[in-house]
């Protein structure tokens, strides 16, 4: 089977990474967070004194030390998925706090942030049989993804995930604080000048806000298995 590179994007908390996990393991493709490099940025930013909880910002700081930060994925043999490392620390539990989801869009709005990560993103997926999630993948990134899926989901349904997330690991917010950071981050991401949050033109719509993990992992491999039976028959 010809291995391709799939596109995931979407707003916020609609099960992009859901869906691009359960693709990665049954096609035995690399899966690559998007967000959670941006989200390691900031958590760097914010532990350095680069930026404070009210978003203020020391661009120059910033600028200094963005060669310092090194961000990758090891994958978990336990977990059976790629978990995030800053500066060789494991940081998947630490970026998915409050904390950072509060700052990380004026963190992946400046132009050097997105720079060096659209680099890593292109290198890492340059031999393709990868799924990348985000919200430029489609659209900058790897604007020549075989496939490319916009997942869209109910605001309700996406901020009880979104909780359901949080208290997984030990944080309680009330589903309006939730919704509150949701819609700040949608707007920012859509609204800012570099690579904003867009939808490809060939990119499929998804809404998953009435579909399990399983009818959505079927879908897409139905795509996937169409692509390649057209491929072939054009051969
Ligand atoms: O996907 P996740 O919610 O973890 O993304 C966190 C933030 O990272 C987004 O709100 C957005 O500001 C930024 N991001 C981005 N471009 C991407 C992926 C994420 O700007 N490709």
């Amino acid at each position: 089977m010809t291995k391709i590179t799939i596109a995931i994007d979407g707003y916020s908390s609609c099960g992009k990474s859901t869906i691009a996990k359960a693709l990665a393991q049954k096609l035995n493709y690399s899966y690559i967070d998007t967000g959670a490099m941006y989200r390691s940025v900031t958590l760097y930013c914010l532990r350095n004194g680069i930026m404070d909880k009210k978003h203020h910002l020391d661009m120059d700081k910033l600028m200094k030390e963005l060669e310092n930060i090194v961000v990758d994925f090891k994958f978990n043999t336990h977990t059976k998925t790629s978990e995030t490392y800053l500066n060789g620390e494991n940081v998947e539990h630490d970026i998915r706090t409050m904390d950072v989801s509060n700052n990380v869009s004026k963190v992946s709005s400046i132009k050097e942030v997105r720079e060096k990560m659209v680099a890593l993103q292109r290198e890492m997926g340059k031999h393709k049989a990868v799924v990348l999630d985000g919200r430029d993948i489609g659209s900058n990134v790897f604007p020549d993804a075989e496939l490319k899926l916009f997942m869209t989901a109910d605001p309700d349904v996406r901020a009880q995930r979104r909780m359901d997330e949080y208290s997984s690991h030990g944080q309680y917010f009330t589903k309006e604080e939730i919704k509150l950071n949701l819609n700040k981050r949608d707007y920012d991401d859509t609204h800012r000048k570099e690579n904003p949050l867009t939808r490809a033109k060939d990119a499929i719509i998804l809404d998953n806000s009435d579909l399990s993990k399983e009818d959505q992992l079927e879908f897409v491999l139905k795509l996937i298995a169409d692509m390649q039976l057209t491929k072939d028959s054009v051969a």
